[in-house]
């Protein structure tokens, strides 16, 4: 018998504006709804850690991931996840979250490109998450929050390789560790790389921080007899309807085909 797998989903925006990583309310509503009517299981860490320890789960069972914390996760990603019953591991990098009351009724949720020149800008809140609303998402068990660094800095292109990287790179999961522990109550094995950069040195420096699940944004089939220190991802894309979802789906979670689909047609 074959080692079973483990699709994991990538979202970053769900927006009225898609485009760039970036889905529209109904196409996300879409994916979401053929994935509860076709009985897919959405574990969180907890599952996913038992998982790589050789607990079996569900056969049709597929993690789903958010990275950064923008506003419109909250505005537009929750009440679906609400709905159908479904959870979402979350990255957030803690030093984009912003303070305030919850914000209720239609907010306005830029495209990606416009919410990077927002958050270059100084105007964090205006496009990410406030911690309020971190916590209501927590509470609805919609969503579970896990770091994504403090400060989404890309330390290779700061520093050359060597000990002050490695430093800076250690400072910015501390913190991020520190304020999830501060906000949250506690700080989770998961940790997803900024922009899917890592390196042997990165790698160390993880698990030294104790993280020691590490989500890239690479292809890559994720075996239950892997160590899980090279998550791959699924890109999701703005479709009409979940026909892809379901295509991709069932070549991820059938290690042989994946293998030859990987290998033959790459993964359009
Ligand atoms: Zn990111």
């Amino acid at each position: 018998m074959s080692v079973p797998t483990l699709p994991i989903l990538m979202y970053h925006h769900v927006s009225p504006n898609p485009g760039l990583v970036t889905l529209s309310p109904a196409a996300f509503r879409e994916q979401m709804a053929w994935l509860a009517r076709s009985g897919w299981h959405t574990p969180g860490a907890q599952e996913i850690e038992a998982f790589h320890q050789g607990q079996p789960l569900p056969r049709k069972s597929v993690v789903i991931t958010f990275d950064d914390g923008y506003l419109d996760n909250w505005v537009h990603a929750q009440p679906v996840l609400a709905e159908f019953k479904l959870k979402a591991l979350l990255f957030i990098s803690t030093d984009w979250i912003g303070s305030g009351p919850l914000r209720q009724g239609p907010q306005e949720c830029p495209d990606h490109r416009s919410c990077k020149a927002r958050i270059a800008a100084g105007d964090r809140d205006g496009v990410m998450l406030r911690w309020s609303e971190v916590e209501a998402m927590a509470a609805a068990g919609t969503f579970e929050f896990h770091s994504h660094t403090h400060s989404h800095t890309r330390w290779d292109r700061q520093l050359p390789p060597g000990s002050a990287r490695q430093e800076a790179l250690t400072a910015d999961l501390a913190r991020s560790r520190e304020i999830l522990v501060q906000r949250l109550g506690s700080c989770s094995r998961h940790l997803c790389w900024p922009q899917g950069y890592y390196d042997p040195d990165y790698l160390a420096t993880a698990r030294s921080q104790g993280f020691d699940h590490l989500y890239t944004t690479e292809r890559r089939l994720n075996a239950a007899d892997q160590p899980p220190l090279r998550l791959g991802r699924i890109s999701t894309k703005e479709r009409e309807d979940s026909g892809w979802l379901k295509r991709r789906l069932f070549v991820y979670s059938h290690p042989l085909l994946s293998r030859l689909y990987m290998r033959l047609q790459g993964d359009r």
